[in-house]
């Protein structure tokens, strides 16, 4: 029988990268829901091929325009809108599997919602598990849920881990680090003064992965960096100190684990997200995901270099911001999103960025994160100080 499958944030770079995947596989996997924000056309295409049951849009106007579009199309896919109508489609008792492929902290509520209902969760929103952290892992244990890395890197970690890493403290006690490789992004080798000029057409052009703008922007400063750092400790139970950032610029190697007996475990591939998509999908199993075979030929070297914490604060910012626990990583993940926001829409530097960070963790005050009402007051506190910032 084939499994149902929520796809949040389906008309994005991973959304698409995973219909991608579902479509080779229609014995195994039908799509139950779609959601997108604000993409109408986008959203129709994709209803008209995976012909889910609900489709859900941000607004009221643009769930109506969607619903008029697929009528003329006589496709019966039923349209809904709004946050609560997210949450319905992860929970529903018929779904199996939730892509958490929504950007942002608009992503929360309903990925929180899939781990509460008990579903597999596939997580590539990383900004929700940046900024609920305990909270999150606790939805996931208490209801027994089960969470898929689907960022590249936490992906090649959880594959490079010893399969029985979580529930044997023994084979936590033989990993020695986890090595997170970054690409370094478009700017690396560049100085803090050389990045004060560049634009966000520069920024979003990332060398070797096609993905959404923030990301992007996010890689180019390493802020992407940053909370997969943050992520990788939640998801992993390890320390800061334990995760070490290594720039390998050819993204070839995905991350590594390193054993206490000198061993280092790393997992290769091709840069396309579809490999991370369908291990996570299909885990334990492994099948097909469109990506070609990696030509060693053809790659010839490898580098690998330290990365620059001076010319990109955000990496240490980050660490920060995890060990002073509480709200801190939500104010740093919503300060970092209001400043990308305004550097895509040119109202500040490319360096404005990690200095409206740095000054969101001096100036807004960390509160306990026990709660969903907590971690959304921090949120929109933070937002509202970077946005005083901008305008000032
Ligand atoms: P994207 O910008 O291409 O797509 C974002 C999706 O979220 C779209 O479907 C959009 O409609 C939806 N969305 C945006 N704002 C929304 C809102 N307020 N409410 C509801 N839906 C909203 O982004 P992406 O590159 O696909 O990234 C998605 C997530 O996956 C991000 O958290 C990113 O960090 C993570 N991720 C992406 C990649 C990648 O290769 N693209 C790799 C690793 C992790
Ligand atoms: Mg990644």
């Amino acid at each position: 029988m084939s499994q149902f499958i929520t796809v949040l944030g389906a008309t994005g770079s991973i959304g698409n990268s995973t219909l991608d995947v579902i479509a080779r596989h229609p014995g195994k996997y039908q799509v139950f829901a779609l959601t997108a924000h604000t993409q109408v056309e986008a959203m129709a295409a994709l209803c008209i091929v995976h012909t889910p049951r609900y489709a859900v849009m941000g607004s009221e106007g643009a769930a109506k325009k969607l619903q008029d579009t697929l009528r003329t199309q006589a496709c019966k896919t039923e349209v809904l809108f709004g946050v609560g109508a997210l949450c319905d489609v992860s929970r529903d008792p018929e779904v199996s599997q939730v892509m958490a492929a929504i950007v942002g902290a608009a992503g929360l509520l309903p990925t929180l919602a899939a781990a509460k209902a008990g579903k597999r969760v596939l997580l590539a929103n990383k900004e929700a598990l940046v900024m609920s952290g305990q909270l999150f892992m606790d939805a996931i244990q208490d209801n027994n849920a089960s969470l898929l890395p689907i960022d590249s890197e936490h992906n090649a970690i959880f594959q490079s881990l010893p399969v029985n890493y979580k529930s044997d403290p023994l084979a936590q006690k033989q990993v020695r680090k986890i090595l997170l490789t970054a690409s370094g992004g478009p700017f690396r080798g560049y100085s803090r003064n050389q990045l004060s000029q560049v634009t966000p057409s520069q920024a979003v052009k990332h060398p070797n992965w096609s993905m959404g703008q923030k990301i992007s922007v996010d890689s180019a400063s390493l802020m992407n960096k940053g909370l997969e750092l943050i992520e990788a400790c939640w998801l992993f139970d390890r320390p800061p100190n334990d995760v070490e950032v290594v720039v390998h610029p050819e993204s070839i190697i995905h991350s590594m684990v390193q054993y206490i007996d000198g061993s280092v475990m790393a997992q290769m591939g091709n840069p396309d997200m579809r490999t991370p998509i369908a291990y996570g999908l299909a885990w334990p199993e492994r099948i097909d995901s469109g990506v070609d075979s990696l030509n060693f030929f053809d790659i010839a070297q490898l580098n690998f270099e330290a990365p620059d914490n001076q010319a990109f604060p955000n990496l240490n910012l980050s660490r920060q911001a995890f060990e002073a626990g509480g709200t801190a990583a939500t104010i740093l993940n919503a300060a970092n999103e209001v400043a990308v926001e305004a550097f895509l829409r040119e109202q500040i530097s490319f360096t404005a960025i990690s200095d409206m960070v740095d000054a969101a963790l001096n100036h807004c005050e960390v509160n306990k994160a026990d709660s969903i009402e907590g971690i959304l007051q921090a949120d929109s506190l933070a937002r509202r100080f970077v946005q005083g910032k901008i305008k000032a």
